[in-house]
């Protein structure tokens, strides 16, 4: 290891010889100090915490084996511990420092943002497919992967599939067009809609009243939901506000806030 030892303009021969003896190393290592602080000490009189200082203040260990990867600069180093923990392959000054910590910080800006970017891209084609592309088949595919289920371990072969019952429930509108069924799921099945009003109507007014209780008992916790947008009595007759809620989509729930 290069090292070359540079004093302050005006130290005085005793800060020379104190400096010299703190920084000798036994052929040139990086830890192999000779004089302990304390011998330093001992010699000139002094503590053996005023060596360090001394040396601090008056000379500087430049360390011509190792430069900075940014920038080039020559390590100077104050202390002993400064040129023990030393990494001589791996030293950036403080100014290169701050400039790669500045980058670094910008790219995991860069790339929180562009993860960010993709998740809502995901959600949006997500929604766009439930909005618009939601195929017809659906209700098959369900009976037929029930089907499927069903019969994975059945060992003997029917031409009318399983006996067990199959049933898909469709609620909601949002596509009024035709239900296709491709009939791979035997004959035990059924397809019906679902209204909850309905449902409700089929379970008497006591038992109504219990479960509006419950909802609006729970209604921060288990029945919490989330709305896009809240909007007064008034404007719900907004146009823009129609437009908004009358579109038949899912994933955009508005509230209507009559106290406002
Ligand atoms: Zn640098």
């Amino acid at each position: 290891m290069k090292t070359k030892l540079e004093y302050q303009p005006d130290i005085t021969e005793t800060n020379k010889l104190i400096c010299e003896k703190y920084w000798l190393r036994e052929r040139d290592k990086r830890n192999g100090f000779i004089y302990t602080c304390k011998e330093i000490g001992q010699e000139f009189g002094f503590r053996h915490k005023e060596i360090s200082s001394i040396a601090k203040e008056n000379a500087q260990l430049v360390v011509l084996d190792c430069q900075c990867m940014g920038c080039g600069l020559t390590k100077t180093c104050h202390t002993r511990t400064q040129l023990i923990q030393l990494n001589l392959d791996n030293w950036r000054c403080d100014v290169c420092w701050d400039v790669l910590k500045e980058i670094r910080m910008k790219e995991s800006l860069k790339q929180h943002f562009e993860q960010e970017c993709l998740e809502e891209e995901q959600r949006q084609s997500v929604l766009k497919y439930i909005n618009n592309y939601r195929d017809n088949q659906l209700a098959s595919d369900i009976l037929n992967c029930m089907e499927a289920a069903i019969t994975q371990d059945v060992t003997e072969y029917s031409v009318y599939g399983s006996d067990t019952y199959k049933q898909v429930y469709v609620y909601g509108a949002l596509n009024r067009g035709p239900i296709t069924l491709n009939r791979n799921f035997g004959f035990a099945w059924g397809v019906n809609g679902f209204l909850l009003f309905n449902a409700l109507g089929k379970l008497g007014a006591d038992t109504v009243m219990s479960m509006r209780k419950r909802v609006a008992e729970e209604i921060t916790t288990t029945f919490a939901s989330s709305y896009t947008h809240e909007v007064s009595l008034a404007e719900v007759l907004h146009l823009q506000s129609i437009a908004a809620y009358g579109k038949q989509a899912t994933g955009e729930k508005y509230l209507i806030t009559p106290q406002k």
